[in-house]
Order: C-alpha cells, then sequence, then structure tokens
C-alpha cells in the first residue's frame, strides 16, 4: 500500500497530457466530419466521386466537342459531361459510358434547366 509521499510520486510519473489543443478555427475530426455530412449536399451531389471524376474526364479526352452543338453544325467546346439519362432516373446509369455526353457550358446549363422545369411540369393533356 503507498503512503502519502509514494502517491505523490505516482501522480509525478503519471504522463503529462496537454488539453488537447485545436487550433482556432479547426475542428476536431468527428465535428469536421459532421460538418462534412451536413454540408456536402444531396444524394446526387455527393454522386460525383473520384470514378466520376476519371469517366469524366475520359469522355473530354475522347469527345472534346459539345455533342449537341455538333449535331446543330457548331463547333464548341465540351466544358461538362452531361448525363442523358438524368442520374435521379437512372442512378444505375451514372457511370456507364453510353449515358454520358460531352457537352458546351450553355447546352448543358439548357438541358438541366429543362430538366428541372419537366419535373415540375404536368404531362401534356392533363
Ligand atoms: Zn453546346
Amino acid at each position: 500500500m503507498l503512503d502519502e509521499h509514494d502517491a505523490l510520486r505516482e501522480i509525478g510519473r503519471l504522463p503529462n497530457r496537454p488539453p488537447s489543443h485545436v487550433p482556432p478555427g479547426a475542428m476536431p475530426r468527428a465535428a469536421a466530419r459532421q460538418e462534412h455530412d451536413r454540408t456536402r449536399g444531396s444524394a446526387r451531389e455527393r454522386g460525383y466521386d473520384a470514378v466520376w471524376h476519371r469517366m469524366r474526364n475520359m469522355v473530354l479526352a475522347e469527345e472534346p466537342l459539345c455533342r449537341l452543338c455538333g449535331r446543330e453544325g457548331r463547333l464548341a467546346a465540351a466544358a461538362e459531361v452531361d448525363h442523358i439519362v438524368p442520374i435521379v432516373r437512372r442512378p444505375d446509369l451514372r457511370l456507364d459510358r453510353g449515358n454520358l455526353q460531352p457537352l458546351c457550358r450553355a447546352c448543358h446549363a439548357r438541358k438541366t434547366r429543362e430538366e428541372n422545369a419537366g419535373a415540375h411540369r404536368s404531362p401534356p393533356g392533363a
């Protein structure tokens, strides 16, 4: 059994743990992960991962010109890779090369706008 003196020596031998210090502006790892979860966006946005980026780069390398502009006889540099069938309708085709087409910014923006509008529009005749 330790007397008071020994007990104090034991305490003195305890590893000196500095209070875990977090630099100002930084978040502890767990909190940062939660913050990331909260802000990383919709399920659709979360799908844009490393594999997608590789796929996207491959499509742009293969077809550097906007496909829709090309159909109308225009030459425009592709800036985006579009899902021909939107991911919301066919998530399984997200990384299907056949469902990907290169588009210029204008065509991609127009197509996205049309898709979003279509989602809220009543079917013809309804
Ligand atoms: Zn275009």
